[in-house]
């Protein structure tokens, strides 16, 4: 059978896209690498509803151990307005090594079903990061299921976080500005 490792963000974005793969009869694992996302308590929150979700879904999940915050901003800092660019290689890298030492065949994003990011861009480095790894990238527009996606876990009492992840995404939400 087909499998894919499914780097997961969060549990309302992980609803559709499991059940997405699993009916193009991939046999799916989700799989929690998101040092990106702050303060350390918000991780908590969001990692708990992943958790609750997979046991929902019957779905296997990997979880990273620690917490790879200091990692992350050693990426960004420096180059903020292009954060995004180093967020999704440092998380997409790291499930493309975790699905070459499982013996996945493929990996994705469920980052994916997201309006807010920068498909392009996910492509590409979606595309990079598996050279030499022995897998490949799936890449699926799902941006037109992001509502279905969150309409499956409305009747889950998930946490539901407010804004993408980092602290500089959560600035940009409450004080509504733009860091260039
Ligand atoms: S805005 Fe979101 S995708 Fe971009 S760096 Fe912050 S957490 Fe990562």
């Amino acid at each position: 059978m087909k499998s894919v490792l499914i780097h997961s963000c969060c549990a309302h974005c992980a609803a559709y896209t499991v059940d997405y793969f699993r009916r193009q009869e991939y046999e799916v694992t989700a799989f929690w690498y998101n040092p990106n996302i702050h303060p350390y308590m918000e991780h908590q929150h969001r990692l708990e509803a992943m958790q609750s979700l997979a046991q929902e879904m019957n779905l296997p999940l990997v979880i990273t151990e620690g917490y790879d915050m200091i990692s992350y901003f050693r990426q960004v800092v420096g180059h903020e307005s292009q954060r995004c660019q180093y967020c999704f290689e440092l998380r997409l890298s790291k499930t493309a090594e975790i699905a070459h030492q499982m013996g996945f065949g493929a990996i994705t994003s469920t980052l994916l079903i997201s309006p807010h990011q920068k498909h392009d861009l996910l492509r590409e480095i979606g595309n990079k990061v598996v050279e030499e790894k022995g897998v490949d990238f799936m890449y699926a527009d799902l941006r037109k299921r992001y509502s279905d996606s969150r309409h499956m876990t409305k009747g889950l009492n998930l946490y539901r976080q407010q804004y993408c992840g980092c602290v500089y995404s959560e600035w940009e939400r409450y004080a509504n500005i733009k860091i260039e």
